[in-house]
């Protein structure tokens, strides 16, 4: 099923970095989703994982790990914005040295965290606000945000390095965002690129 996912939903539609392939191949996404979805987990689509959050289809954490450059050697750490279940981050786990991954959720971030460790993945969890970014652990050579943003955070753009890339769901309408990939050139200066339309659940502000 896995395979097949692979074939008939990420291939065909044009991804054709072999390095993300492979690690749509190997992460186990049945283990990523409640038990009830398990049978469903290779499906074209996105899948409750608790608290409202969702897990993205499978072509879109393809699609977002590809324009993230997630495959090229200067990608070497990474910070995800919202990590939900834990897949996109096992998913970039596969192609980088370094993964980073803040959740608002508390509930979300603690099975997130028992999940990846059991499955041997080496990812630094954090509770709270993904807006804030991780200053201690900047600059990241990627930034990835699984949740939508009514506009780009700056805290996000200051902590991308030089060279960076960060693909990032922008806009206020629930049914429909834009995915951005913003650009920092060597000498810092920002470019923006629209990429496609988007489905994303809202990046929420901490209470
Ligand atoms: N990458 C995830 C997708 C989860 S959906 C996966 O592979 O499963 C987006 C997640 O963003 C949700 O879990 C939601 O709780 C979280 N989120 C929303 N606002 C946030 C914020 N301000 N900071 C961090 N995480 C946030």
């Amino acid at each position: 099923m896995q395979q097949e996912m692979v074939a008939t939903q990420i291939e065909a539609r044009s991804i054709r970095d072999e390095d993300v392939l492979r690690a749509m191949r190997t992460v186990p996404r049945h283990l990523f989703v409640p038990e009830e979805w398990r049978a469903r987990a290779y499906e074209d689509r996105p899948l409750p994982i608790g608290a409202g959050q969702t897990i993205s289809q499978p072509y879109i954490v393809a699609y977002m790990t590809s324009a993230l450059g997630a495959v090229e050697p200067r990608c070497r750490r990474v910070l995800e914005v919202g990590t939900g279940c834990g897949y996109q981050s096992a998913v970039l786990a596969e192609l980088v040295d370094r993964v980073f991954s803040i959740e608002l959720t508390d509930e979300l971030a603690a099975a997130a965290e028992a999940r990846l460790r059991a499955l041997g993945y080496d990812i630094e969890l954090r509770v709270g606000d993904g807006g804030e970014g991780w200053p201690e652990a900047a600059p990241f050579d990627g930034i990835i945000v699984t949740c939508a943003a009514p506009s780009v955070p700056p805290a996000l753009v200051d902590q991308l390095a030089p060279g960076g890339r960060m693909v990032i769901p922008v806009g206020s309408d629930p049914e429909r965002q834009e995915l951005l990939l913003i650009t920092k050139d060597a000498r810092g200066l920002i470019e923006r690129e629209a990429l496609l339309p988007v489905r994303f659940v809202p990046f929420r502000r901490p209470e």
